[in-house]
């Protein structure tokens, strides 16, 4: 499944003309086989046996071509470092306060907003952006282990 998957991506990066680097194939390998929603910083730390000269800014560019051309979404939450994801579908995100975790879920009947927000204020609507705050089920249990 996730093999297609890059296949599918490594067409696009093709066809956007794109020059495939080995770099540039692993990190589109690891995000699309992460579900952790990662910073550039832990892309870097999980590919830099792979690669010994890769930095971090090597990372960060790597990143930038592939969301120049849609393949990658750059995710900002307040002041803590971007995160990336390869997943393009649209989903929501849920995040916890207290390890910083992103998980994904899906709710498709909130598209009836846009439509609502149209309908009430004359607007073209492009898209919404919500996100869902709380506390993990890991923190949790570290919470009531605390106590
Ligand atoms: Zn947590
Ligand atoms: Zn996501």
């Amino acid at each position: 499944m996730s093999e297609k998957r890059l296949q599918k991506a490594i067409d696009t990066l093709k066809e956007s003309g794109v020059r495939i680097t080995p770099q540039r194939h692993a990190v589109l390998d690891y995000l699309l086989n992460s579900m952790i929603h990662p910073t550039a910083d832990d892309i870097y730390k999980a590919l830099e046996g792979k690669f010994p000269n890769m930095s971090v800014a090597t990372v960060y560019n790597n990143l930038r071509v592939l969301r120049e051309i849609g393949l990658v979404r750059e995710l900002t939450y307040g002041d803590s470092s971007s995160r990336f994801e390869c997943n393009l579908t649209e989903h929501y995100h849920i995040i916890c306060q207290s390890c910083g975790k992103i998980v994904d879920f899906h709710y498709p009947s909130l598209d009836e907003v846009e439509s609502l927000a149209e309908k009430v204020t004359g607007f073209e609507v492009s898209h919404h952006r919500m996100e869902v705050y709380g506390t993990c089920e890991e923190c949790q249990q570290h919470e009531t282990q605390k106590h």
